[in-house]
């Protein structure tokens, strides 16, 4: 590893704020953990999804087995099945195929290995440790035990193995991933595990809204943000923070609803904002990618889009925005009688997407005062997030922006980039020095979750 004392983006390269436990797992990671148990893995989840997504059915046990003989031959066998780069093309489903490979390894740990359930969490936190990250916040689902406790004792594993994690002046936070569709039960289930075992509360910092968006918006989430919003002002000195992906993956949509989305999410109250690629990537761009799909959406969103408008005229017009307010209400009338999932088809010209470019200003501006802030991770939005290449990367309008950004792996493990590369990577890709960078970013320790908790603990 490289000698980072003396860089400036030292800072950046060890204080990881948008990271998945199951993103994390290197090829090392996964010999290390199948090695001993290869031939008694079930490899099934992993070979069928393959099967679906390349139309090949692997067989990881001839190269485990190869890997165990000292054969390098297997290990470059393993590489290529699992890392997710961009010659697989910006394919959930191929991605789901590799990640398999983990989660095959995984479930045969949770199901025949005694206490193997605690050797996931315990190796993504240790991979941080290893890779220089002095400060990590993870995010994970509960995987699906297929048993009703299942949720409740994994975040409570999870939670003590990033307590315990703390030593030699490294600190793990542990941030619970909500299912987005099921958010208000998860996070009372969480609440209730918290006030059971109150010690929790050092390792679980907030909670975090990932997986699909489509179908999901912000307003969607707006009933439990209000609950946490409440419980936390009850009790700050147990404030759980709000992390909320957004604008990553919006093809279901308009480009002017997923610039809306991100600004919602802000409103909701959410401490950061993965991703919102959708403020930062170029209209035209954005509206050439899968057959110009965004030129569809449902007569629901252009409604909450009109409302939008309607609200936020007066902040649109003076970032550049044509408004049209009588205009929208006869529209908005109009579209009332009609079924809210009927698909609309409203196509660019070159002046509408023009006006896209306004309104993400608009919506970077608004992040920038409500405080919220955006977190960037470039292998990620280029490989699985429909970015088509690192000059077009979101980050550097960004940067541009005085929005308050920091930069996460998401999945270095399956990414195979580390969070110092990715860091390396937005140098090599702007025009900022490294010192430059560091200071159009600072430090990312001051981003962290827990700020509700030191104000309760100073008041
Ligand atoms: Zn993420």
């Amino acid at each position: 590893m490289d000698d980072i004392s003396t860089d400036p983006l030292a800072p950046l390269k060890t204080c990881e704020l948008h990271v998945h436990m199951g993103g994390c797992f290197s090829v090392d990671d996964l010999i290390e953990l199948a090695a001993p148990y290869y031939r008694d893995i079930d490899w099934s989840i992993f070979v069928d999804a393959f099967d679906m997504a390349y139309g090949l059915r692997p067989d990881p046990s001839e190269w485990f087995a190869r890997v165990v003989a000292g054969d390098s031959s297997g290990i470059d066998a393993i590489r290529r099945h699992f890392i997710f780069t961009e010659e697989d093309g910006p394919d959930f489903s191929r991605f789901q195929a590799k990640f398999n490979l983990l989660i095959a390894i995984i479930r045969h740990y949770i199901q025949h290995i005694p206490d193997g359930e605690l050797e996931g969490p315990r190796r993504a936190l240790d991979r941080h440790r290893i890779e220089g990250v002095r400060y990590v916040e993870m995010r994970s689902n509960a995987p699906d035990t297929g048993d009703p406790e299942g949720f409740v004792r994994f975040h409570r594993l999870t939670a003590q193995l990033s307590i315990d994690a703390c030593t030699d002046g490294f600190i793990a936070r542990y941030v619970p991933s909500l299912p987005r569709s099921a958010a208000m039960p998860a996070y009372l289930e969480l609440r209730q595990l918290l006030d059971d075992k109150p010690d929790l509360h050092e390792g679980i910092v907030g909670v975090d809204f990932c997986n699909v968006e489509e179908g999901f918006p912000p307003r969607s989430a707006a009933d439990v943000v209000r609950r946490i919003h409440d419980d936390n002002a009850a009790n700050p000195a147990h404030a759980l923070e709000i992390l909320y992906h957004v604008g990553e993956i919006y093809f279901d949509k308009s480009l002017e609803s997923a610039v809306r989305w991100c600004h919602e999410a802000a409103e909701l109250g959410a401490r950061r904002l993965g991703h919102c690629t959708a403020l930062g990537l170029d209209p035209v761009v954005a509206a050439g990618r899968r057959g110009g799909s965004h030129v569809r959406e449902k007569v629901s969103e252009r409604l909450d889009q009109i409302d939008y408008d309607l609200t936020h005229h007066k902040g649109l017009e003076d970032a550049g925005v044509e408004i049209d307010t009588a205009a929208l209400a006869v529209e908005r009338e109009q579209l009332r009688g009609s079924s809210p999932d009927q698909l609309l088809h409203r196509p660019y010209d070159d002046h509408r997407l023009e006006q896209v470019i306004h309104r993400q200003d608009y919506a970077l501006r608004e992040i920038t005062r409500i405080g919220a802030v955006i977190e960037s991770c470039p292998s990620s939005n280029l490989r699985l997030g429909s970015v088509p290449s690192p000059e077009l990367h979101p980050v550097h309008r960004f940067i541009q922006s005085d929005v308050d950004l920091v930069i996460g792996a998401d999945d270095p493990g399956i990414f195979d980039s580390p969070l110092r590369r990715e860091v390396e990577w937005v140098v090599e890709t702007t025009h900022l020095t490294p010192q430059r960078l560091f200071e159009r970013l600072g430090d990312p320790l001051s981003h962290r979750l827990g700020r509700l908790r030191q104000g309760a603990a100073s008041s």
